[in-house]
């Protein structure tokens, strides 16, 4: 399984990271967790074709994680895209009436030659695409799911999304290979609905995780020494995003 950042930014726009999104492949599979804007160019820039994404889980409805919903949408409205497989956004209560919405501002968005399928799911494994993928509910909105992904090779990779520290978070990165965590504020300037290195090392700690990944910088986070935030909390390594870096998950060990 390789987990691959597509945007480790925020709503506020830096030159060098896009808003959230996150790509999972695994045996010729391709789920996008999170689309924020400009992240589609993100999947041109790592040369997978918007005919080979199969599945977009979105961990919440904030405009910096899904705008580019729409903007995927409009692209498989090009007629090269005729008869592709189906496409599955799956998220949290709420997402048939965002895509709804975006619909009905932008017709264009309905989708043609091709079948769109919108699963609106509750916390709980569900099957996506042959991956187990656990959603949990974690506190940021009033519906924010973190996703627990475990792939072919038994490798799990699990993304918080935006989060505030909560308990959630222990069973959602239990063990994990790649715990992707919400890290968009320094110590020293926290902000609220989101989590900062200390949190997200503490988390890492209890939940036993083998790798830590600290995301979703907001500009406050510049000149801070994020990482050694989030050292005083966990002993594992621990790598601060970029967008297009991936990760290479083998269950059991640090992946290279
Ligand atoms: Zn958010
Ligand atoms: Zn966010």
């Amino acid at each position: 399984m390789r987990v691959t950042v597509l945007g480790s930014g925020t709503a506020v726009p830096r030159p060098d990271r896009f808003p959230a999104g996150y790509l999972v492949q695994d045996a010729g599979r391709n789920l996008c967790i999170d689309l924020g804007p400009g992240v589609v160019r993100r999947l041109a820039q790592v040369a997978l074709d918007l005919d080979d994404v199969h599945a977009v889980l979105l961990t919440h409805y904030h405009t910096d994680h899904c705008a580019d919903v729409a903007a995927l949408l409009f692209g498989l409205r090009n007629p090269r895209y005729e008869g592709r497989a189906p496409l599955r956004i799956v998220g949290a209560t709420g997402l048939r009436a965002l895509v709804g919405h975006l619909t009905a501002a932008w017709p264009w968005l309905a989708p043609r030659g091709y079948e769109l399928e919108l699963v609106e799911i509750a916390p709980g494994t569900h099957d996506v695409l042959g991956l187990a993928v656990e959603a949990i509910a974690i506190e940021h909105t009033a519906a924010s799911l973190g996703y627990r992904v475990s792939g072919s090779n038994g490798a799990v990779a699990a993304f918080t999304g935006d989060a505030t520290w909560c308990d959630a978070l222990v069973p959602l990165a239990r063990d994990a290979d790649l715990f992707v965590c919400d890290s968009a504020f320094p110590a020293a300037a926290p902000g609220p609905g989101h989590m900062t290195p200390a949190e997200a090392g503490r988390a890492a700690s209890r939940a036993n995780a083998r790798r830590l990944v600290l995301t979703h910088f907001y500009p406050e986070c510049d000149g801070h020494d994020l990482l050694a935030e989030a050292r005083v909390e966990f002993g594992g390594p621990i790598v601060l995003a970029k967008d297009l870096m991936s990760f290479e998950l083998a269950p059991g060990r640090p992946p290279a």
